[in-house]
């Protein structure tokens, strides 16, 4: 049945479509249920009648239109629910629990099943928009570029997945400035920022690209992705409604920019261009050289900045010098 609440006076009446009255009352006296997420409103009559809405919106237009939605909030706060408010601790206890312990094992079995095309389209997508919006064509020369992509095709090359598994691709960075990121198929944007900024340490930027397979290797990337998208499962799932910010990093194209690494996801990539580097014949110690330059040359607070999404540095570095230590010895 179709039904509609209209005002009539200082009347609130629900009427069928026909125009009949289903139930109404003197509008001081309808109790209008809160606003809970999705839950259909209930609106009861003095006279035992009950209506229930989803359209939550018009019930709060019709309530501000009656200067009731601001006095509602104070209503609400007087009347003590105790069992609201166990209610309440319950489900933020839980989604804590849920946070804690179901999304991480959620986040490995999602990572598990998800087929290869998934990260493909992800990375061609992510890779078109920034080309669009933030990189322009590198001015690197031939032969530096040369020369960095031998040694990334070392490291490369003695990776888990093989050479083949991995493009790089050089660009200017503009509105990012010096740095490296691989999205999770493999491809790698190394910008001319970051070349300048390493002088002529060939062996310092691919130790960073050696740094970055890592990132690909674990699967950082598709592994935040699953947690923002759990977290903002768990947010409908307290709130009844997604909140805009959760739904900006997942809806837009941006989404992977957005993702910053964990320091245990940093510190599994650090650990990752030691190895690789050692494999590979290289010095383990060229991402630690990075670091160094990083704290010493730029100073660079932005955002977008390298910094931002790697941080703290020197104990990063101390990380590192400590694990080429442990490995020579073993
Ligand atoms: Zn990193």
């Amino acid at each position: 049945m179709l039904c509609s609440l209209v005002e009539a006076g200082d009347r609130l009446i629900v009427r069928d479509e026909t125009g009949a009255e289903l139930a109404g009352g003197s509008f001081s006296l309808v109790e209008i249920s809160s606003r809970v997420g999705r839950i259909p409103r209930r609106i009861s009559f003095q006279d035992g009648s009950l209506f229930e809405t989803n359209d939550n919106d018009a019930v709060d237009r019709f309530l501000a239109q009656k200067g009731r939605a601001a006095a509602g909030i104070v209503h609400r706060l007087e009347r003590f629910h105790p069992r609201l408010i166990a209610f309440v601790a319950a489900t933020i206890l839980l989604g804590g629990l849920i946070y804690r312990y179901a999304l991480p094992a959620l986040v490995e079995v999602a990572v598990a099943v998800t087929p290869p095309i998934v990260p493909r389209i992800m990375s061609a997508s992510t890779f078109e928009t920034m080309d669009r919006t933030l990189l322009d064509e590198s001015k690197l020369d031939e032969v530096r570029r040369g020369k960095i992509l031998d040694g990334f095709r070392r490291i490369a090359g003695v990776s888990a997945a093989g050479e083949r598994a991995y493009t790089l691709n050089f660009r200017e960075g503009g509105p990012i400035g010096p740095n490296a990121f691989a999205l999770p198929d493999g491809t790698l944007i190394l910008t001319d920022e970051l070349v300048k900024l390493a002088g002529d340490d060939d062996e310092m930027i691919v130790g960073v690209l050696a740094h970055e397979i890592g990132h690909v290797e674990h699967q950082h990337s598709l592994r935040q992705i699953y947690r923002a998208a759990g977290v903002a499962a768990l947010i409908m799932l307290v709130a009844g409604d997604i909140g805009s910010g959760a739904e900006d990093v997942l809806v837009e194209g941006g989404g992977l920019l957005a993702l910053s690494y964990s320091r245990a996801a940093e510190a599994e990539a650090d650990r990752h261009s030691v190895e690789l580097m050692m494999k590979a014949g290289l010095d383990p110690a060229a991402i630690a050289r990075f670091f160094e330059l990083l704290e010493t040359k730029l100073d660079d607070h932005s955002e977008t900045s390298i910094l931002s999404t790697h941080p703290g540095t020197p104990e990063r570095r101390k990380a590192i010098l400590d694990l080429i230590a442990e490995l020579r010895k073993g």
